[in-house]
């Protein structure tokens, strides 16, 4: 074995000129959201090829911002993956609704259509996909679905901005796709997100409930040089994304393609090496071109913290990403039964995820295999 290194979980892509970037808003007298925020939202709408975006603060207050907005609430039900990052369903909590797991794919674990169908009933008004991983998988069927049912389909895209399905990119058939520009993401500004969608209507709506439910904005306020007087509309949260952090951004998403490939060739060159090794990995759809935002790894439930303090004590970060959502203890609480969904009860007793960034060093990553393989024999 080679010597000892310490392989740290994930590392941002940031550097110095970045600091430039956010200097140059330092020097103007608007730091919170102004001509910066409207660039990038500009920016986004021609990666995505949508009338329209939103900058927000985080994935969390721009969801919630999306489901005001949609007007979902109390009595209102959304089908949300039991597996996935705790947010997906939190956001239909906070705003008085009540997330309905469905299961997922064991191969994919894409949300599986069968349970989505399961699912619904006379109070569903949306299905939240979820692009776990990073995996763009097919959202054709799920937009039939939703059309049938005059549903909304929402897309949680905080794993996967740069990924696509048959050409088919985030929110060019669901109602909203929403990121995050949470520190660990693909692309990031500490803490931050966006929403965008192809409803002129929704989007009005959202600019309201992103701020406070305000019909102007503070940069409205003083247009054409002088005080404009602003009602509120409706019941909005914060949900603005600063200049000072939109700033990060524009050079990130023009960026994002180049670091998808080396993204790609990290988990490749991980899959191919642990092909034989008896670790489960996620199928990767078929047609589908993935962001590699994370490498999830499945392991026997009894071997798996054997395995990630083995890895630790070799100097490799791991993180677990996800238990499932309902096997939460605040769900547990709330009466839902992780039992439901045993693919994703399962996946989340198992699984662990290994190092990924685009500087991940070809020999961190011989590394980061080796290590697994002595923590998974003397794990057994
Ligand atoms: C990170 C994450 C979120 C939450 O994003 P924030 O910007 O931190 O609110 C939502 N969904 C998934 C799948 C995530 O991984």
């Amino acid at each position: 074995m080679s010597a000892h290194r310490t392989i740290p979980f994930y590392l941002h892509s940031l550097g110095p000129n970045d600091g430039q970037k956010m200097q140059d808003v330092l020097a103007t007298p608007f730091l919170t959201s102004g001509a910066v925020c409207r660039a990038v939202e500009e920016q986004l709408c021609g990666f995505f090829n949508v009338p329209h975006a939103l900058l927000v603060n985080s994935f969390t207050n721009g969801a919630i911002a999306a489901l005001l907005a949609l007007g979902i609430g109390p009595g209102d039900e959304v089908i949300v993956p039991a597996s996935t990052f705790i947010a997906s369903a939190n956001v239909v909590e906070l705003v008085g609704a009540k997330p309905v797991f469905a299961d997922v794919d064991p191969d994919t674990l894409c949300l599986d259509m069968e349970s989505v169908k399961a699912a619904l009933s006379e109070r569903t008004k949306a299905i939240m996909l979820v692009h776990l991983y990073g995996a763009y998988f097919d959202v054709r069927p799920f937009a039939q679905l939703a059309r049938e049912k005059a549903i909304y389909l929402i897309e949680d895209c905080a794993h996967c901005f740069e990924g696509s399905f048959d050409g088919i990119q985030p929110g060019q058939l669901s109602d909203l796709a929403i990121f995050s520009f949470y520190a660990t993401k693909n692309i990031t500004c500490g803490e931050g997100g966006a929403v965008i969608c192809r409803d002129k209507g929704l989007y009005d709506a959202l600019s309201q409930t992103r701020q406070h439910g305000m019909s102007a904005g503070a940069i409205n306020r003083f247009k054409d040089g002088g005080y404009n007087h602003w009602d509120m509309a409706r019941l909005g949260t914060k949900a603005n994304l600063p200049d000072l952090l939109a700033a990060l951004l524009p050079n990130q998403i023009d960026t994002v393609f180049e670091r998808r490939e080396m993204r790609q060739t990290v988990a490749a060159n991980y899959r191919q090496a642990l092909e034989g090794m008896g670790i489960k990995m996620p199928q990767w759809c078929k047609g589908g071109t993935h962001a590699h935002h994370l490498f999830p790894i499945w392991v026997v439930p009894t071997m798996r913290d054997k395995v990630i303090a083995g890895l630790n004590a070799q100097g490799v970060n791991v993180t677990v990403n996800y238990h499932s959502v309902p096997s939460m203890q605040y769900y547990k609480t709330k009466g839902y039964d992780a039992h439901l969904y045993p693919v994703s009860l399962n996946w989340g007793l198992g699984t662990l995820s290994l190092p990924l960034y685009p500087s991940l060093k070809e020999e961190d990553q011989a590394y980061v295999v080796q290590a697994l393989a002595q923590a998974v024999s003397a794990a057994a």
